[in-house]
Order: C-alpha cells, then structure tokens, then sequence
C-alpha cells in the first residue's frame, strides 16, 4: 500500500512537471480570468478562448516568450485581439498567442513598420504570416509591450494556447500547460440554481429544495470561483449528480475553433463575462466541454423526488459539494 501511494505521488510529480512546458509571459503576475469563460462584449457572443494576466493596470509591461519556437504571425488592430502574436512551438506542436498588446519587440517592429506602410489609411485588420521556422524567437524572450488594443476594457495580456489537429484548430486550457501557481484564497461557489419554475438561492452549508416540472430536472447553474479580493473566474469542472449517478458535466479544457462563437449550448441567458449561468443539459454532444451527458436515461422515468448533488472543482484541486432535493411539482 504505500509503495503503491509513493508510485502514484512520483507519477502525480512526474505529470505536474511536464505539463508545465510554459512560462508564463508576465513575470510576477496573477490571473484575472479563465478559459471558457463568458464573453458577451460586442455582437457576438464567445467563450474566453485563453487567460488573462494582470499587468496592475498599466500598459508597456515586457510581455515574454512562454518558450523557444518560431514566429508564426502577427496581427493589426484585430477588432477582438488588438496587436497580436502568434508562435509557433515545434517541440510541443502548439501555438501560443498574446494580445491586446501596445507594440512588439523591434526586430518584429521592423516588419510590422514595413508592411504598415503598404496598408496606409486601411482600418481592418493587417495579417503578417512568417515563412516556418524563418524568425526564431527564444525562449523568455522580450518579444512584446502589453496593452489594451482591441477588446480589452483595461491593460491586461491575453494569452492562449491552441493546437492543430485534423479536426481543426483546438484552443486549449492555457493554465494546463503553464508554469503557475495560484496563492490567492479560493472560494468556489454554486450560488443560484433556476430552471421553469423559478430561481432558487442556493443554502451554503446545507441542502436545498428545487421544484422541477417533466421527468427529470433540467437545470442552470450559477457558478463562480473568487479568487482573493478582486478575479472571479469560472470554475474548471461543474457535475451533476442524480441518486448517485453522474448525469452530467462540463469540463473546460477544449474549445473548436469553428464553436468558439456559440457558447449557447453551454451558457444561459443573463451570463456575463463574470456571471456564469451553465446549462445543466444538452440536446448534442459536439461539444468539447460537454464531456458528461447520461440525462436521455431518464426520459420515460416518473420518479417524484430526486437526491441530486452539484460538484464544483477547480483548476488546483478543490472542490465543493452541493446537496440539491429535487422535488417534482
Ligand atoms: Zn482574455
């Protein structure tokens, strides 16, 4: 027994390093939002597609290659991305992204400046694809000024992890990957649960009693994760259970590129870029963050109550359980 414990403590170790292959590309920073998250700014609504580090509300911050690769491209004045740069990582097959940013580093200024100048006067967005492997960039390299061009209500970097695969682009959970730890306090959060009949305020320490109308409760959840006085994010997995089953979960770890602007089939009405209304039931299972979906097994059921739990987890392995009565009306 306990050699089996110190195997799985190695093993544990063993997978923590070598998921962590980035460094994060703001030294001495925090998060303030996490992948998956709603984004209802603008005309169309997304999902927060990478992490969000704060440069203490200013701009011009030194912005760093999260590891060695090769530039991939750049943007111009993207209406979502502002300034941004993509690099290539052939060791790892992934691309990292950074955006909203004031300036890049001079010897990409170089560039930019040059193509600047055939696209006067022009207001959309300028694209810049580098040959592969012709601009090396280092890693914890500067190759970057933080700032807040295109969507960006104030100085942050936006940074984002995708990967190429034959079903298309996949964007990634960048804090899988990235060399960070979270010393905030946590507090993870169900604080509302609502479906047809109503909107019921969940009891913190206790169970609480939803009414459902149909043969089974189909549910949406508000969720939250504070972290110290100032970032909510979203939490990184929400499941329901039902009389000891898991009926269904969403998981943020993976988003299609092509779904990355329909978040409808995950998130209800009200949400907001810090309001997490989840839908707790789905007709398709398309999607990536549905990675749970065994309610059709109680279609024909006619059962009056059900014992249902909520779980909550995070990226740094908390957890909070929620006792739910679900009593039909
Ligand atoms: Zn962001």
């Amino acid at each position: 027994m306990k050699k089996l414990s110190i195997l799985l403590m190695m093993l544990f170790f063993i997978t923590t390093i070598f998921s962590a292959i980035f460094e994060p590309p703001i030294k001495n920073s925090y998060i303030t939002s996490s992948f998956g998250e709603y984004r209802g700014t603008g005309n169309n609504p997304h999902y927060h597609l990478g992490i969000d580090f704060s440069t203490f509300y200013r701009e011009n911050v030194d912005v760093y290659s999260a590891s060695q690769g090769y530039l991939k491209k750049v943007w111009i004045n993207d209406p979502i991305y502002g300034n941004a740069l993509f690099v290539n990582h052939p060791d790892s097959n992934l691309t990292t992204v950074y955006a909203h940013l004031n300036e890049f580093n001079d010897s990409i200024m170089k560039y930019v400046d040059l193509v600047k100048e055939d696209f006067q006067g022009s207001t959309g967005r300028i694209e810049i694809v580098f040959p592969e492997n012709e601009f090396q960039i280092k890693s914890g390299e500067i190759i970057a000024y933080s700032g807040s061009t295109g969507e960006a209500l104030a100085p942050h970097l936006h940074f984002e992890v995708r990967e190429q695969t034959a079903a298309g682009e996949v964007v990634l959970d960048a804090l899988e990957f990235i060399n960070y730890k979270e010393e905030r306090t946590k507090i993870l959060e169900l604080l509302e649960v609502r479906n047809s009949t109503g909107n019921y305020t969940i009891n913190q320490n206790g169970e609480t009693i939803v009414e459902f109308t149909g043969s089974y409760p189909k549910i949406d959840v508000r969720v939250r994760e504070k972290l110290g006085q100032n970032s909510t994010i979203l939490p990184k997995k929400v499941s329901l259970f039902i009389d000891g089953n898991l009926v269904y979960k969403v998981s943020f770890s993976k988003v299609y590129f092509e779904n990355a602007y329909n978040p409808s089939p995950i998130y209800g009405y009200g949400s907001t870029s810090t309001i997490y209304w989840l839908k707790m039931y789905s007709d398709n299972n398309e999607n990536l963050i549905i990675t749970d979906n065994n309610l059709s097994r109680y279609i024909n059921s006619n059962f009056a109550e059900y014992n249902g739990t909520i779980i909550l987890e995070d990226f740094w392995g908390s957890s909070k359980a929620y006792k739910i009565n679900f009593i039909k009306k």
